[in-house]
């Protein structure tokens, strides 16, 4: 399997807030539970406000201290602001260098969500490519309707 783990870079203030924000209103249109996970509370207060006036209404963010006391089990995924100053939290000795896999093929890597066809209940992962829309005919009967399953609730495959 494919880890997707999508990589958004760019400089401070370069709008990376906003892709966040973004993906996680996509993501939550398709069934996902998405809790974007800050460094600091003023981050994730930050990060609200910013999605208020987006015109969004954002779960609010968590911060780096709330992955290590846990999450509900209904949380379907994170997105991660400021990764860099995460991995540095972890120790107080500086990190020099991390590297990160990108997926090699963003078609093929999986979202984590699975559809079911209404027409025969036919199922199959979404990729990530095509979380927010899909153009795909089922397989098993030809018709092109389909529905999110969140995976942890609804397909225990
Ligand atoms: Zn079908």
């Amino acid at each position: 399997m494919v880890v997707a783990m999508k990589v958004i870079t760019s400089p401070r203030q370069g709008g990376k807030t906003t892709k966040l924000i973004e993906m996680a209103t996509e993501m939550e249109a398709n069934g996902a539970v998405v809790y974007i996970v800050t460094p600091t509370r003023k981050d994730a207060s930050h990060v609200y406000k910013h999605a208020e006036r987006m015109g969004i209404n954002l779960r609010q963010p968590i911060t780096f201290d709330d992955l290590r006391t846990g999450l509900g089990k209904w949380v379907t995924h994170l997105l991660i602001d400021d990764l860099d100053r995460y991995i540095q939290s972890l120790t107080s000795v500086r990190i020099a260098a991390v590297t990160l896999n990108e997926d090699e093929d963003p078609a093929l890597a999986t979202s984590g969500l699975t559809r079911a066809c209404n027409g025969c209940d036919h199922r199959e992962p979404v990729p990530l490519s095509e979380v927010h829309s899909t153009t795909k005919h089922c397989p098993g009967c030809g018709i092109m309707d389909w529905r999110i399953l969140r995976q942890a609730q609804e397909d225990p495959r």
